[in-house]
């Protein structure tokens, strides 16, 4: 397993100090998997100021889909040769069709009738019955032998800096037989890597990130959790590798509280930092892709300027997919650490 960087640096004349001749550190870093680069740089304390939450959220429930007043009036049904009764629900949970999709097989869930949960109160729980309602969708699309039911996806943008249009905490929910362009990219180099080493990509890097200890978290149930040795977030990401699991279809009951578990450490630690925005993507394998492991990334998002709601994400990101992170992902890792340090 190789985790390979390379050192720049960049001189300046500092008029602060009569330019004087100043040097800046920079690293770039190799995702080792795909080589995807990741540029550390830009350093600065990881720390922001949050919001007026009242203000922010005020009114906003008066025009909000996913209130239980309006859930079942205002959002659409499936076909009945997809889901008889039009929607799934569980408990408050209802899981009904994007009406902006992107594929032909597109749901939204929500995470109940609650139309604002601070980040750091969600309840594992609710995100466990929220993910359960996603598979629920995914094993009705394999019984009817749907043809875009391959790769089973969520994702998860909670509050706006992510992405998020609407507060009430909600899940993308959809599956396609065509992978997103990095999960596509991730299945191709993970294929290679056992067709060249004849192991698994996932269970090396695990073994080694676990044994090297720089960017572990801990283990929770079957699932490692490690800060990302190249993250795609300004202050770094996430990533959780489940050991023996290739697709959703594998996931049970116990595995979808440990995922949940792990997520509200992340929120808990992150929020310390004055972060509440996130992305949550899920990259499963199709059935039987017995060379890539289940795994997830959690992307702390925030504005770079709150004022001028200057999102985190510039030309290089967007046109380049060129991430920056602020700090070093072993720097971040210490902060995380001790919310996951009773497991
Ligand atoms: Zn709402």
């Amino acid at each position: 397993m190789k985790f390979e960087s390379f050192s720049r640096e960049t001189v300046i004349l500092d008029p602060s100090k009569e330019m004087a001749r100043k040097v800046i550190p920079s690293e770039i870093r190799l995702d080792p998997l795909t080589g995807r680069t990741a540029r550390i740089c830009h350093f600065m304390a990881l720390k922001w100021e949050k919001p007026d939450f009242d203000r922010l959220v005020a009114g906003t429930e008066k025009w909000c889909p996913f209130c239980p007043d309006k859930v079942l009036e205002v959002t659409p049904c499936f076909p009945q040769d997809i889901i008889a009764e039009g929607r799934m629900q569980l408990d408050d949970k209802v899981l009904f069709p994007n009406i902006a999709p992107y594929d032909s097989l597109g749901a939204v869930a929500t995470l109940g009738s609650i139309h604002y949960i601070p980040m750091t109160q969600i309840e594992p729980r609710r995100i466990a019955d929220s993910f359960a309602l996603a598979l629920k969708f995914f094993r009705r699309l394999d019984e009817i032998d749907h043809p875009e039911s391959v790769y089973h996806l969520i994702n998860w943008n909670y509050m706006p800096a992510s992405g998020s249009s609407l507060i009430h905490p909600h899940l993308q929910v959809f599956a396609s037989a065509f992978a997103p362009n990095l999960m596509r990219e991730e299945l191709a180099a993970a294929r290679k890597y056992m067709e060249t080493n004849g192991t698994n990509y996932w269970d090396d890097y695990s073994a080694a990130e676990i044994e090297n200890g720089e960017r572990y978290l801990s283990r929770i149930g079957r699932i490692n959790w490690f800060s990302a040795y190249a993250p795609m977030g300004v202050a770094g990401d996430i990533l959780a590798v489940f050991e023996d699991v290739c697709s959703t279809r594998e996931l049970t009951e116990a595995d979808l509280l440990d995922i949940a578990d792990g997520l509200v450490r992340a929120m808990r630690a992150y929020d310390k930092m004055g972060i509440y925005n996130f992305n949550m993507n899920l990259f499963p394998g199709a059935r039987e892709d017995n060379f890539t492991r289940l795994h997830l990334v959690f992307s702390p998002r925030t504005f770079f300027n709150q004022a001028l709601g200057t999102p985190d994400i510039g030309a290089l990101r967007n046109l380049y997919n060129e991430s920056l992170c602020m700090s070093f992902p072993e720097d971040i890792n210490q902060t995380l650490k001790p919310f996951y340090q009773d497991k």
